[in-house]
């Protein structure tokens, strides 16, 4: 079965006239990739056994015979299709790949597609029977709270490193707290009791969500919780949101900047290695991963190992969460996020990249590796395209491990030609792509420009630093009613508890009350803190982690959007989108079963309806009601969700009203929300223009 769509050929330019959108056309002379090696691409129709009908709600097309989709195994239903997934993907969040598929499959059925269930059961029956690996063993012994023997060695020498000092660069995760850098080797174990817990957490949600009266509408408190409290007995004064911000960092423009590639490319080798140049990681705590690194035998990740932070990343030598820092350039305050690259991680990864503003696009120069990370199933390609549909238009190609090829112009421009040219089909402008040839392990081209001989003998262009500092800062809208997307929950010491989450629009300060959707909570923001430091007020664009009171921290959720309580998100289970389609092999025909990705949403959903098909550059209707859709094609479909989402049209907030719908682990299609279909009437809704 393969993981990765079939990404040749598309023009993004061409297909929306929006400049932050994407487009497409299947051009089948695009040659970057042979006909052998576009299969790995191919999602593939193998292994699905006959197509099932799901009867669907009566509505003008019912009437049709429309074929409907195909389902993949067990005879599932359309509707327990995406549950199956959607539990599969929470189970994968804690097990990684330790246990097979087939197991997890197994378990979800049984256990009726609850993932708390099915954890239990996976990991009580590994625990009893299965040979214990070192991995695996470690994930359940952390899991169950015991320890297995694999954990025994590594724990004693993580108690040893824990007494050490370490210097502390603020870190979060996308899907973690926020953490402390410097080795720790138990960091792993509490990640997956951290991630356990949030499941379980989010499993209580989900029976509450759909149980739990709402608060009335004239703004009371919610019946159930704690009594909400300001911050502080001095009265929140309103801010000129845009003067503070002008101050602020001496009046530096924040840019979330994303780091993407093909597994092994160097990704952490490369930012490691600019974040000690910078500055950010003491020699002292350099000599130590250079230590610990050369005593695992793997003397050669030492400056990965500044981000690749928990112990089973180490383990594995491969970067699976995404991990945030912070560092400055001449004119900006850069938070790094430094995606995996490994396939199996890519939902991780869209939730880095829904964040990001920017990206550094990290490629590996040597001969056969770049073409394996480019052709053969490599995430290259998928990452580029997923950035781009994403929102993010400025990139910075890194063409790494030039140190391997002896610096050669040569390879470095066959390289830009190969990437160039699908960069352009994928919709980034040629204006907006920068290549730079550096060296993650030997430090060239990163913080300075390079004294090699052999390279400034032909480049003399910038380096990663300089071109970081030279992309144009994002217009942020500060200005709009308040949003936060939630990408954790977790509960700290003293009252409330926090979550963590990039603002999308508008700003916050501390007193606030905010309201949570789809919970339809309010609550009182009792602290905020950006990059490690409590702050008064945060804006648009900053990840904050906020501390929060008056509400229970049992109704909150990754997902979840806090909002403006005057002017609140839209929630639904149904919305109107123009989608495009991937290279996908199977067409989508009404009822097919998708994982709905957005921001740090993942939802089952299915198409319901199949409404138009668009002419790729002009969005004229060239066909209504199609019966099914296929590869490249533009459409406007509708889509139902299992249980509430909050989102909004893509005219009025981007980040929050545009999506990628995945099936069985492939990105299918992107697209953007342009009609939300029946609201559900939370306080202070408008009314349902059903
Ligand atoms: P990631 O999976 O993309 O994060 O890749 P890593 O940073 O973990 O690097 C994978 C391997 O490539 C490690 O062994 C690194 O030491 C090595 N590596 C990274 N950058 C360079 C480089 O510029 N030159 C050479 N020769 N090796 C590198």
């Amino acid at each position: 079965m393969s993981r990765h769509r079939n990404v040749r050929g598309y023009n993004y330019d061409e297909d929306f006239e929006d400049d932050d959108m994407y487009g497409q056309s299947v051009e089948d002379d695009y040659c970057c990739i042979s006909p052998a090696t576009a299969n790995q691409f191919i999602y593939s129709r193998q292994e699905r056994h006959a197509p099932r009908e799901e009867p669907l709600e009566e509505e003008e097309f019912e009437d049709e015979a429309v074929p409907v989709s195909p389902t993949v195994n067990h005879n599932l239903s359309p509707l327990d299709q995406a549950k199956l997934y959607s539990c599969l993907d929470h189970m994968r969040t804690v097990l990684g790949d330790a246990v097979p598929d087939s197991v997890l499959t197994q378990a979800a059925i049984k256990c009726g597609f609850d993932p708390q269930r099915a954890l239990d059961a996976v990991l009580s029956e590994d625990t009893k029977t299965a040979p214990v690996t070192r991995s695996t063993a470690e994930e359940i012994g952390t899991v169950d709270g015991k320890l297995s023997p694999g954990t025994k060695s590594r724990d004693a020498s993580h108690n040893k490193l824990d007494s050490e000092v370490l210097p502390k660069v603020a870190r979060m995760t996308v899907s973690g707290k926020k953490q402390t850098m410097g080795f720790d080797v138990r960091r792993r174990l509490e990640l997956a009791r951290h991630n356990f817990h949030v499941l379980q957490r989010s499993v209580i949600t989900l029976q509450f969500l759909f149980s739990t009266p709402s608060k009335g509408s004239n703004g009371d408190e919610p019946v159930t919780g704690p009594t909400p409290s300001r911050s502080s007995g001095k009265a929140r004064q309103a801010i000129n949101i845009k003067a503070e911000l002008e101050k602020r960092q001496g009046g530096k423009p924040l840019l979330n900047l994303v780091v993407i590639g093909h597994v092994d490319a160097g990704k952490s080798t490369l930012m490691g290695h600019l974040l000690y140049l910078l500055g950010n990681v003491n020699k002292r705590t350099m000599h130590k991963y250079e230590q610990e690194s050369k005593k695992a035998g793997k003397a050669s990740f030492a400056y990965a190992w500044v981000l690749d932070e928990t112990g089973e990343e180490r383990d594995r030598g491969v970067t699976m969460d995404v991990g945030m820092t912070k560092f400055e350039t001449n004119s900006k305050v850069v938070t790094l996020m430094d995606a995996p690259g490994h396939k199996d991680f890519i939902p991780n990864m869209i939730t880095g990249a829904a964040q990001a503003d920017v990206a550094v696009l990290v490629v590996d120069a040597s001969r056969g590796e770049f073409e394996a990370g480019f052709e053969a199933g490599g995430q290259t390609r998928e990452h580029a395209l997923l950035v781009r549909s994403l929102g993010v238009t400025q990139l910075a190609v890194a063409v790494n491990k030039m140190d391997q090829v002896n610096w050669q112009q040569e390879r470095f421009q066959e390289i830009i030609s190969k990437l160039g040219h699908f960069l352009k089909q994928a919709g980034f402008k040629e204006s907006d792509v920068f290549y730079i040839p550096t060296s993650g392990l030997s430090g060239e081209n990163l913080a300075t420009r390079s004294s090699v001989s052999q390279l400034t003998s032909w480049y003399s262009g910038l380096s990663l630093l300089e071109q970081i500092d030279a992309f144009k800062a994002p217009q942020r809208s500060v200005d709009k009613p308040f949003r936060l997307c939630v990408s954790d929950v977790f509960k700290d010491q003293g009252s409330g508890f926090c979550v963590t989450g990039k603002i999308e629009a508008g700003h916050i300060q501390t007193g606030d009350r905010i309201l949570a959707m789809p919970p339809n909570e309010t609550c009182t923001v009792k602290g905020i803190t950006l990059h490690d430091e409590a702050l008064d007020w945060a804006a648009a664009g900053d990840h904050v982690s906020l501390t929060l009171t008056g509400m229970d921290i049992i109704k909150i959720n990754m997902g979840c959007v806090f909002c403006d309580p005057k002017e609140p998100i839209r929630v639904c289970t149904r919305f109107r989108a123009r989608v495009l389609i991937f290279n996908i092999e199977i067409p989508i025909t009404q009822g097919f079963p998708v994982l709905l990705h957005y921001q740090t949403v993942s939802e089952p959903a299915t198409i319901r309806k199949l409404i138009s098909v668009l002419h790729k550059s002009s969005g004229e209707v060239l066909k209504k009601k199609p019966k099914c859709l296929s590869k490249g094609m533009n459409a406007i479909v509708e889509i139902q969700t299992q249980r509430p989402v909050s989102l909004e049209l893509y005219k009025d907030y981007k980040e929050l009203g545009r999506f990628m719908l995945r099936y069985v682990g492939s990105t299918i299609a992107a697209g953007v929300v342009t009609e939300v279909m029946s609201w559900i009437l939370w306080q202070n809704s408008p009314p349902s223009p059903v």
